[in-house]
């Protein structure tokens, strides 16, 4: 079995029925899901928005290889987007992004895919619900730990708990 650690995030639609929908179908198609953060809110990282960013991590045990993990989540991206979008045309960006922070403590890098994710030390909507449920995890590639790099981040932005 392999421990995987992916972050749930969206601006747009229901985000909160969305992420229980992703949920649902990580459930089904990638594993049983150990462990699960709370949802934080935050503003746009890196662009301008009026919507609030939701995110969530969850902890995973799968079979599937981190390639076939790569698909497997994207299927669910394309998934709960089109099922959106014919309720709502006018949204036409992706109602929800999944990323692969970890797997096991593997260092990947190819074209397609790069884990440990080499942003997640940077921006607090990550570090902030990493270390609610991984606050040990020690990092294979920057060598500190999730609590460490939460302390030592620049993001200075805020990223609250969802009610
Ligand atoms: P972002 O997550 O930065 O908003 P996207 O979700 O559109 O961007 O991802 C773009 C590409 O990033 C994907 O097609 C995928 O091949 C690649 N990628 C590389 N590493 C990862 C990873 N660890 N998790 C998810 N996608 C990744
Ligand atoms: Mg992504």
């Amino acid at each position: 079995m392999n421990n995987i650690v992916l972050l749930l995030g969206g601006n747009l639609g229901n985000i909160k029925s969305n992420f229980e929908n992703a949920l649902i179908l990580i459930s089904k198609n990638i594993g049983s899901i150990s462990k699960s953060s709370n949802i934080y809110q935050s503003h746009a990282w890196g662009f301008e928005s009026k919507n609030l960013f939701l995110n969530q991590v969850i902890l995973v045990e799968t079979r599937i290889s981190p390639q076939e993990l790569l698909v497997q989540t994207q299927k669910i991206e394309n998934k709960i987007g089109r099922k959106e979008k014919t309720e709502n045309l006018k949204y036409s960006s992706r109602l929800i992004d999944i990323d692969i922070l970890f797997y096991n403590n593997e260092i990947i890098e190819s074209d397609q895919l790069t884990i440990p994710h080499p942003r997640l030390h940077l921006r607090n909507f990550t570090l902030f619900p990493l270390r609610e449920i991984l606050p040990k995890y020690f990092h294979p590639k920057l060598k500190k730990n999730i609590t460490w790099l939460t302390e030592n981040s620049e993001d200075k932005s805020e990223c609250i708990i969802t009610e």
